[in-house]
């Protein structure tokens, strides 16, 4: 049995999917306008985990991560420059950023070990859809229009709260009320579903034409758009970072749920902050760390993944070179233990009952990774069952352990040689040029073991 810490209701719920063995699974995904930071990344690994517990309790999924490259704005209240235009003049230079970005953010997930999303719609691409929505909301009379923009009515949706469970007055709000208010919003708390490209957004430069003149999406309307559009009006399961609970996560709800009169997403999972230095990381905080640093430093970007592993999702996380420079120690002495497996035979079933049963009670990887270190570590079983257990539970953690063992079985041509050459030493009683050439060996990055049954090569982590 899955169970699951729903964020909507706040309690630990067994998963039910809506359709048997298939999953349904939408990822808010990142604003293409600067590099992802390693906080974005621990959300992304999060979502990952997720799938890939739901594909070991074999489900099938179908997982939507958007990305945003239109009408996210610099401030969450529905203020500020649209981020993807902070540094462009043209068409042309939004579009550029945008590349830049996504295919960073793509590198970033791959070297990550972060499976491909099934699709990555782009905000931009989705307008017609945005408009249709909006059109059905207007026409059901949850959205109106003034010279600026058109707003969602909140009074409509009584239910507005519901993810945050505080009620509104709690909220804050007060960015809100600060800005030059449009005297034809009717509450503050009403959001941006359309902007018009008029007064402070006169020169935006992406604009589509829509039943409300030229303009462009507000941030929270393509996530409702296009979760509907791929996953349907009712789906699985909706992740994102806390933060975007409110408002971007309650908003998609209020749209889609009263424009389909229909259930949103069932589940909602929310991954807590990678902090550094005990406050939020983020792009606009410049304080943030990005994937290519930590490579530039020698780290291997899988010793991020294992860090992130190490701590409960619903865990704040506190990121230092310590605690990241301790992950990548203990990758490589996992390393090192899978490189001098044998062929993967059997498996350790009572191991892999434990395993599942952690990763099924709400993701817990500190568990799991326990787990995973008694069984290394245990004289129960030959090598070759804990190598066909390891390898089943690295489909979940992703850590490419199989990868590992196949290139350390693999003994490059040259350092072949030498063993063969040390052999022939060894064979002919030279035990000095022996010596010499082990240490050539070491120098190669490979480690030499005699036993009875004769030697055992392995690479060295
Ligand atoms: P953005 O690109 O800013 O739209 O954010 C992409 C994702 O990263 C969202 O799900 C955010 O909630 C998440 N996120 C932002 N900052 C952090 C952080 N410091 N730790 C974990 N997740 C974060
Ligand atoms: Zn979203």
């Amino acid at each position: 049995m899955l169970k699951l810490f729903n964020s909507l209701t706040r309690t630990i719920e067994e998963f039910k999917p809506i359709k048997p063995d298939q999953v349904g699974l939408y990822t808010c995904g990142p604003t293409v306008y600067n590099y992802a930071h390693i906080g974005n990344l621990r959300t992304m690994i999060m979502s990952d985990l997720l799938r890939r517990v739901f594909e070991y309790n074999a489900y099938e999924v179908k997982q939507i991560m958007n990305i945003t490259d239109v009408g996210h704005l610099t401030s969450d209240a529905d203020t500020g420059e649209d981020k993807m235009e902070k540094n462009a003049k043209t068409k042309q230079d939004v579009l550029a950023i945008a590349e830049k970005y996504t295919k960073s953010f793509l590198n970033d997930l791959k070297a990550l070990n972060i499976e491909s999303p099934t699709i990555m719609p782009k905000a931009s691409e989705h307008v017609a859809e945005q408009i249709e929505m909006i059109e059905s909301l207007i026409n059901k009379g949850f959205a109106y229009q003034s010279d600026e923009a058109v707003y969602f009515d909140v009074s409509k949706f009584p239910e507005y709260n519901k993810l945050i469970g505080q009620n509104l007055d709690e909220m804050k709000l007060g960015a809100r009320q600060e800005v030059v208010q449009d005297p034809k919003k009717k509450n503050p708390i009403d959001f941006v579903l359309w902007f018009k490209t008029v007064g402070r957004y006169e020169n935006h430069i992406l604009r589509w034409d829509s039943p409300w003149g030229t303009g462009f999406p507000g941030w929270h309307i393509e996530c409702s758009a296009m979760s509907n559009k791929y996953l349907g009006m009712t789906f699985d399961i909706h992740t994102a970072g806390i933060d975007l609970k409110f408002p971007h996560n309650t908003n998609e709800i209020a749209q889609s749920e009263s424009a389909n009169g229909k259930p949103f997403a069932n589940f909602w999972l929310h991954g807590e902050h990678l902090l550094i230095q005990d406050g939020r990381m983020g792009k606009s905080e410049g304080n943030f760390i990005t994937l290519q640093t930590l490579i530039d430093k020698g780290f291997n970007p899988l010793a991020f993944r294992y860090l992130v592993l190490t701590s409960h999702y619903r865990s704040k996380l506190n990121f230092t070179w310590e605690s990241l420079q301790a992950a990548q120690n203990a990758l490589n002495n996992l390393n090192q233990e899978v490189s001098s497996f044998d062929e993967p035979r059997v498996g350790c079933a009572q191991f892999e009952q434990d395993f599942l049963q952690a990763v099924n009670n709400d993701l817990d990887t500190p568990k799991a990774i326990a787990i995973m270190w008694d069984l290394i570590k245990t004289d129960e079983f030959p090598a070759s069952a804990k190598a066909q257990t390891l390898f089943k539970f690295d489909q979940v953690l992703g850590l490419k352990l199989e990868e590992t063992w196949k290139k350390s079985k693999a003994i490059p041509k040259e350092v072949q040689k030498l063993v063969d050459e040390r052999e022939e030493a060894r064979k002919t009683k030279d035990f000095a040029k022996s010596d010499e050439l082990r240490k050539e060996i070491e120098t190669a990055g490979y480690l030499l073991d005699d036993t009875l049954d004769g030697y055992k090569i392995k690479k060295k982590f």
